[in-house]
């Protein structure tokens, strides 16, 4: 009798569980297949870490990782005894009684203590800290999933206590398994299913932050248009999401007070999906304004712990949208700067000549130099910035390195691969591509981090393979080569100061700010400060900083943007304050971009920091000292 009521619960539990997993796994099976496991050892290493030693969610948020790691052990740990338990109550075979398995029943002692410890102070966390990551609405679904938990671990210990066959012994039994078929019935709907799919998730991450695979024009590709579009990672994504909110707090457009929300993305593609809302437009289901207002930082696939890729679903969908013509006006006219003039302001190639030969750069020829300097088109056409690649050049020559430049270049196409215009993108990397292999590069080295990510990952998509460098990252190894010049050098620096007025002796105090594209995705953070310190420069760390900083906003066309139509804050204002709140007199930047949008923000606040770009201080430093 007791049997056949389990065989009717254990139905009704499982077909529950079944039902809802068969219908995810139906959406996920009816996508365009975009899941990949190439580079496996990476995948394998990450797996390893994240996954099974839960390293990413230990390291940033230590406590509340570490609980977190505790229910996620002892949930992988209790897999075999509950096989075991069902196959009792279903009176398939008893194996209760082996020795293997009363010892391993022992061993899951610890593992039930920890998930206990565990699943009460995330519960406390959620119900009475409530950080605004995850709401300000305590879910009652997390209450009932974490009771479900502790009444599990609590159950099993009870059981120890407990004797055979006793009426005490069998209610504790029967609850335990109740529960747990409750929760299997209940998790596929709830954000607790990430508990089964975030290691497939994680492992299917693709290596690169910011991975946007060339749209193939031959099979018609445009990007997404509707919901029917969006790829199978980009459904499992949807599916995995455990609304921790960390995509959130960590999104420079979000916390400057816009419409954006990088986990309000991942739920509104989960509604629609299990709506089957399959022709719904995605300019609907995340509003068209919304997608324009990424910087494509890349903070919120960075930080989310279960493997999820905001950057796919939001260019894929601005993909769309250009390719029907609907692109914000700001940037028609920087497509029609791109298409005409092959650079993003639209400025005659004179300019670029008059500056090649006033800088006296030689062209580029693989006999006579051992690497080619690629100016971007910043380098090109912006006055200011070009005085920071006079400073690399003397840093070059001072330190006998020889170099050339091409004899014309167009944009990387990073502006027309971020705003999803994937057309003009693929127009100017194949030009760029061309005249690089006809000129014989074999290493680049610039100071524009968007060209490192540009021309050194998204041109590996069309198989063209080159070694590019930022410049803080080679001069720091042409410094630390060279010992002694330039080495650990005297903290003045010689008499050249920042201010101009320092002491000898006196230390320069400066903040420095990591550009997305040089501290997140091409995760050089130690450079930058090696050079500064290396000039005997005492730095001040912001607010988010190194691997996870907080954007200048210029990011994904948004330089180009109309700042005073935005809603909230302009992100490079509330960028500023950060860097103004360390107590720094002088601001240290290495993206051109970071540059303009922070000087603007300087100068709206009325503020008398000082920018100070990073090849600027480290030619002045060592000039000082010749
Ligand atoms: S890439 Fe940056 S700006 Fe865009 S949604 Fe993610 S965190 Fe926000
Ligand atoms: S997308 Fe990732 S980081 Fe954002 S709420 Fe979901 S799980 Fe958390």
């Amino acid at each position: 009798m007791q049997t056949l009521a389990f065989w009717i619960l254990f139905l009704t539990g499982v077909g529950a569980f079944a039902a809802q997993v068969a219908q995810r796994v139906r959406i996920i099976a009816a996508a365009p297949n975009t899941f990949s496991t190439a580079d496996l050892p990476f995948r394998v290493r990450r797996f390893l870490v994240d996954v099974v030693l839960q390293a990413r969610t230990i390291r940033e948020r230590p406590a509340a990782g570490l609980m977190h790691a505790f229910v996620f052990w002892g949930f992988v740990a209790f897999a075999g005894y509950t096989s075991v338990e069902f196959l009792r109550g279903l009176g398939v075979v008893d194996l209760t009684h082996t020795s293997g398995f009363e010892g391993y029943r022992l061993a899951l002692v610890p593992f039930a203590s920890a998930v206990l410890l565990g699943i009460v102070y995330l519960l406390i966390r959620r119900a009475f800290v409530r950080p605004i990551a995850l709401g300000t609405k305590v879910s009652l679904e997390s209450v009932v999933i974490a009771l479900f938990i502790a009444t599990l671990m609590i159950t099993f210990l009870l059981a120890f206590r407990l004797e055979e066959g006793t009426t005490a012994e069998r209610v504790n039994w029967w609850t335990h398994m109740l529960v747990i078929l409750a929760f299997m019935a209940l998790i596929p709907a709830s954000k607790h299913f990430h508990l089964v799919l975030s290691p497939i998730t994680v492992f299917l991450k693709s290596p690169e932050l910011g991975n946007l695979p060339n749209l193939d024009f031959e099979k018609e590709q445009v990007g997404l248009e509707t919901v029917k579009d969006l790829g199978s990672k980009m459904r499992l994504d949807a599916f995995t999401c455990v609304e921790c909110g960390r995509c959130q707090v960590n999104c420079p457009a979000w916390g400057a007070g816009k419409e954006l929300n990088p986990k309000a993305i991942i739920l509104q593609t989960q509604d629609a999906l299990l709506a089957e809302k399959n022709d719904t437009k995605l300019g609907e289901v995340y509003s068209e304004k919304v997608l324009w207002q990424c910087t494509t930082c890349g903070a919120c696939e960075n930080q989310c712990p279960v493997g999820i890729e905001h950057l796919p679903i939001l260019i894929g969908s601005r993909r769309g949208l250009v390719s029907n013509g609907e692109a914000p006006e700001y940037l028609g006219a920087m497509y029609l700067n791109l298409e005409r003039r092959s650079n993003i302001w639209g400025l005659g190639y004179d300019q670029r000549t008059k500056f090649v030969q006033s800088a006296q750069l030689e062209i580029f020829d693989p006999a006579k130099h051992d690497v080619l300097v690629w100016l971007g088109c910043a380098g090109s056409f912006d006055a200011d910035f070009q005085k920071s690649l006079r400073s690399l050049f003397s840093i070059l020559r001072t330190k006998q390195v020889t170099f050339g430049v091409l004899a014309k270049e167009r944009c990387n196409g990073d502006p027309a691969k971020r705003t999803g215009n994937e057309y003009m993108f693929q127009e100017l990397a194949n030009g760029n591509i061309e005249d690089l292999k006809t000129a014989g590069v074999k290493k680049i080295v610039t100071s524009c981090p968007h060209c490192v990510k540009t021309i050194g990952a998204d041109y590996a998509k069309f198989g063209y393979q080159v070694e590019i460098v930022h410049s803080s990252v080679f001069v720091e190894e042409l410094l630390r080569n060279a010992g002694g010049a330039g080495g650990s050098a005297s903290l003045s620096g010689g008499s050249a100061s920042l201010s101009g007025e320092r002491q000898a002796g006196e230390r320069d105090t400066v903040t420095f700010h990591d550009p997305c594209y040089l501290g997140r995705y091409a995760g050089k953070t130690d450079e930058p400060r090696a050079l500064l310190t290396r000039f005997g420069a005492e730095i001040r760390e912001p607010v988010r900083n190194r691997d996870n900083p907080y954007c200048c906003g210029a990011g994904g066309g948004l330089l180009f943007a109309d700042k005073e139509e935005e809603p909230g804050s302009r992100i490079s204002d509330v960028r500023f304050k950060q860097l103004q709140d360390t107590g720094a007199a002088t601001v240290v930047t290495a993206c051109p971009f970071c540059s303009i949008m922070l000087k603007g923000a300087q100068a709206s606040a009325g503020a008398e920091t000082q920018f100070v770009d990073l090849m600027t201080f480290v030619d002045g430093k060592l000039q000082a000292r010749a």
